[in-house]
């Protein structure tokens, strides 16, 4: 794909607000606080790209994604599932494995891979934080964002991460986790939002050729649905 073509999300609004949909030559960062909607726009490109006929590299540390995968769009899941890899690592350490191999995938081209997702990149850092082992975690970490950008860059798919927040008690602002080196490798970021029911808004904080702006979108029990402009 070239640098600047675009996958869809299927949300409208938020396929407004990226220009079309996700790069495909850089990675895009979804944070939030729980229940903001991060899995389930993951689950909503993915499902959406192996329905369009290519792969989908999902890497879920929650352990819920597949369950919820059947239930978006209204699909049978014999129309989506065959075209996922999914893997669920239990530590960091798995974690890592998880995202080379992907990487080596998505590179290798046996299979055409559309999409690449670690949801959520931040899980297994966040348990070391304040811990001996933080330190080894950080660096742990920025090595699978680099290759994540590096395959993303060479092979021409979006790479979807999502990133967990912590409340700074000095400003009282929820703050994306994994320090400066995420927002940096980050090309495009996209806060998510709690309104009342399930109404989301998505706030676009960093893209290379759009200006910032937000977005609403709705939860339904078949997927998300565009909440029209804010
Ligand atoms: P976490 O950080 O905990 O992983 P998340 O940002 O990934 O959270 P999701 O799991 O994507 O959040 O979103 C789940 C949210 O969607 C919950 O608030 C849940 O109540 C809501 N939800 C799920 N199904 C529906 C539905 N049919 N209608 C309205 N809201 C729904
Ligand atoms: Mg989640």
């Amino acid at each position: 794909m070239s640098g600047d073509a675009r996958v869809p999300t299927g949300v409208a609004s938020i396929d407004r607000l990226l220009g079309g949909g996700l790069e495909t030559d850089g990675v895009t960062e979804l944070y939030g606080e729980g229940g903001s909607g991060k899995t389930l726009l993951c689950l909503e490109v993915a499902a959406r790209v192996a329905r369009e006929g290519a792969w989908v590299l999902y890497i879920d540390t929650e352990g819920v994604s597949l369950e919820r995968l059947t239930s978006i769009g209204g699909l049978p899941p014999e129309t989506v599932l065959p075209r996922f890899l999914l893997s669920a690592p239990k530590s960091l350490e798995e974690q890592t494995r998880a995202v080379a191999t992907a990487c080596a995938l998505a590179r290798g081209g046996s299979r055409p891979v559309g999409l690449l997702v670690v949801d959520s990149l931040t899980y297994f850092y966040r348990l070391s934080l304040a811990e001996p082992e933080e330190d080894d975690a950080r660096l742990a970490l920025s090595l699978e964002v680099a290759d994540l950008v590096a395959v993303s860059r060479s092979v021409g798919i979006p790479v979807l991460l999502t990133n967990q927040v912590w409340r700074n008690l000095r400003t009282g602002g929820l703050e994306a986790l994994g320090g400066s080196f995420l927002n940096h490798a980050a090309k495009s970021i996209l806060r998510l939002e709690r309104l009342p029911g399930a109404r989301r808004r998505v706030v676009l904080e960093k893209h290379r050729s759009r200006p910032e702006g937000s977005a609403e979108f709705r939860i339904t029990s078949t997927g998300l649905v565009d909440g029209g402009p804010d």
